[in-house]
């Protein structure tokens, strides 16, 4: 295990910007690949809502359709570009990064090429941590980036590889690359997906027929009616041609650290992730907070959509009752889509309102997964307040986040997490609450794992919450991490 003070090399000062949530879909051997991929994508349109794309291979050809916004806006089933994504292989991708690009037309994935051995087409969901170095020797000699992002260095490493096949070629440049990494691929009439030695973001195997798809989550699987037949395993390259699915292990293995936000925030909560189901996870940290931290109360009020699985958990298990105070507009991006602290705080109103019927005199007790910069929180307390509530208590679902994250999850810069700078009591009074408390470590691995962390070799990645990263960072990386308002 690295630890984020480990010296490596030195990252230019853009790859801060570029920290990408995103979905990946990717199908073999179906007449309406390019459909398919689309109903994929929009099952995981929570994972990216900047924008989204689709490349289609029919044999002989690549076709290719990437557009700012959502998917429904961009991929409907009768519109034009629909139609010419013809082919019987597509992959697909939902992007989330918003910040710093000059044209982010250009980042939008999957990136396609046309390499000495063919077509060549590629979607990422992750975050490379040594991509700077790696693009800055490529520029040197002589490499020419379209986009500023990291997955880009991937496309290169695969062009300038010796070796004779594609999957050689592949392996040959995830073994330059540090970080993590779910990969869906096209080239030479076979569709790949990759998985990172540490199996840090998700990905399934799924099948319908006789297609066979590889995807971030079960939800998306299930949009098609596609059965779940595993995840792919930390450190997986699987090969789907005309004869089947082929399984390689090209990389030194290491002990797995699924990324624990995964089953915090990240995921659906319809997902299966690792053999977890994700409601059930939430459901089972709120019943764990309830008994880590009960505080006698009326009712128990989720901060939708994201609490409100650990809501019922804490209200299950402390037989306090659970109710709507909160309404959520679903018609608005997710909160920290928002460019700047100023748009954010009007984005919490834009997104949540006060229920006071059910709140009025109430002592409440509001459960969300995390607090962040604490913008939400306290928009939220004040609310409940201005809506009558007696007391205010919050329950939050994960340990404080302290440290941001490098592998594919948007958080801030250390400065702007709250909890990096001020104690819980500090918190608590700076959000407003009556009373605040986060689950412990050891009582989210309890109940995502039934197990207790293991500190030599903790069992997940949970260095948002801890500061040990499993994989190497360049150094000055986590202190240089500047400010990105809305990227991802
Ligand atoms: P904040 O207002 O900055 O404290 O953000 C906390 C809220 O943002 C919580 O209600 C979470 O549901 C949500 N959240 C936490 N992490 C993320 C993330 N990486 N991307 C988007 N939203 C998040």
């Amino acid at each position: 295990m690295t630890s984020a003070s480990h010296d490596v090399h030195e990252p230019p000062a853009q790859l801060d910007g570029f920290h990408e949530e995103c979905g990946v879909f990717g199908v073999y051997g179906s007449d309406e690949a390019s459909v398919l991929t689309a109903l994929g994508l929009h099952a995981l349109q929570h994972r990216g809502q900047e924008a989204a794309g689709i490349v289609t291979f029919d044999g002989a050809a690549f076709h290719a359709h990437r557009a700012l916004g959502h998917v429904g806006e961009n991929f409907g089933a009768d519109s034009p570009q629909m139609k010419e994504l013809r082919g019987h292989v597509a992959i697909g991708h939902n992007r989330y990064s918003t910040s710093g690009n000059v044209n982010p037309f250009m980042e939008i994935q999957p990136f396609s090429s046309e390499l000495a051995f063919g077509g060549f087409a590629l979607a990422h969901n992750g975050n490379l941590t040594n991509a700077g170095k790696l693009r800055a020797s490529l520029i040197e000699t002589g490499s020419l980036f379209q986009s500023s992002s990291d997955t880009e260095v991937i496309v290169h490493l695969v062009a300038r590889s010796h070796r004779a096949d594609v999957t050689g070629r592949l392996t040959d440049s995830l073994k330059q690359i540090e970080g993590a990494y779910s990969l869906v691929c096209v080239a030479d009439d076979m569709l790949i997906g990759v998985r990172d030695p540490y199996g840090v973001r998700p990905l399934v195997l799924g099948r319908i027929g006789d297609s066979w798809i590889m995807t971030s989550e079960s939800c998306a699987l299930d949009i098609v009616g596609a059965s779940h037949v595993r995840d792919l395993e930390p450190g997986e390259m699987l090969v789907i041609d005309s004869d089947g699915v082929h399984s390689h292990k090209p990389f030194q293995t290491v002990s797995p650290r699924f990324c624990i936000f995964e089953y915090i925030y990240f995921s659906r909560p319809d997902s299966v992730v690792e053999g977890r189901g994700v409601y059930h996870a939430r459901k089972s940290i709120g019943a764990e907070l309830a008994r880590e931290s009960h505080v006698d109360a009326d009712l128990i009020i989720p901060v939708p959509d994201s609490g409100v699985p650990a809501a019922l958990g804490y209200a299950e298990s402390s037989a306090i009752a659970f109710d709507l105070g909160i309404i959520r507009n679903h018609y608005v991006g997710r909160t920290f889509i928002q460019p700047t602290q100023k748009d954010r705080t009007d984005s919490v109103k834009l997104k949540h309102n006060a229920n006071p019927e059910a709140v009025r005199g109430k002592r409440i007790i509001l459960v969300d997964d995390s607090i962040v910069r604490g913008t939400t929180s306290r928009k939220i307390v004040t609310m409940m307040r201005n809506a009558g509530a007696a007391e205010v208590h919050m329950r939050i679902a994960s340990p404080p986040t302290t440290h941001p994250c490098f592998y594919g999850v948007d958080t801030p810069s250390r400065d702007q997490l709250i909890a990096a700078h001020l104690s819980i009591a500090e918190i608590a009074s700076e959000i407003g609450v009556d009373s605040l408390a986060f689950i412990t470590v050891d009582g989210m691995y309890r109940a995502i794992a039934n197990t207790v962390r293991d500190p030599e070799t903790p069992q997940f990645c949970d260095a948002c919450f801890t500061g040990e990263y499993p994989i190497q960072l360049a150094s000055g990386l986590s202190a240089k991490r500047v400010s990105h308002g809305s990227a991802a």
